[in-house]
């Protein structure tokens, strides 16, 4: 399949991995916008939030949420805060057509979001 995070998750591409298991990969952010910038991947390919499907996909999506708040307390900024984002389709700000939940965190962030 002709998708980089698919690529990433099969080792054709390089990246930075930082947690694997049997359900997501993590991988450190190529173009960081916080000390620590990460994305939590499920090794499924899923497109977008929209074709998430309620028979077979939420155990997932739950369980980067959950790998996103253990990898916030191996960093050390589980108790400081963090931000999670996952951006869907074009007006979302999304790029890359394959879920991620993208955590950052070691700065304050603002709210709302640009
Ligand atoms: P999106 O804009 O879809 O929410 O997020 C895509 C993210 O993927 C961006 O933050 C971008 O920096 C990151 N990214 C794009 N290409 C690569 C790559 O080849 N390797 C890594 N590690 N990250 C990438
Ligand atoms: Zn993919």
């Amino acid at each position: 399949m002709d998708c980089l995070f698919c690529k990433i998750i099969e080792r054709e591409i390089p990246a930075d991995i930082v947690y694997e298991d049997d359900h997501v990969l993590a991988f450190n952010d190529i173009n960081p916008q916080a000390p620590t910038h990460m994305l939590i991947v499920p090794k499924r390919h899923i497109a977008t939030l929209n074709d998430i499907e309620e028979e077979g996909d939420l155990a997932l999506v739950g369980r980067l949420q959950f790998t996103a708040a253990k990898l916030a307390a191996e960093q050390g900024f589980a108790e400081d805060g963090y931000r999670v984002v996952m951006n869907c389709n074009d007006h979302g700000g999304q790029t890359v057509y394959h879920i991620h939940m993208h955590l950052m965190g070691g700065r304050r962030f603002t709210w709302p979001a640009g």
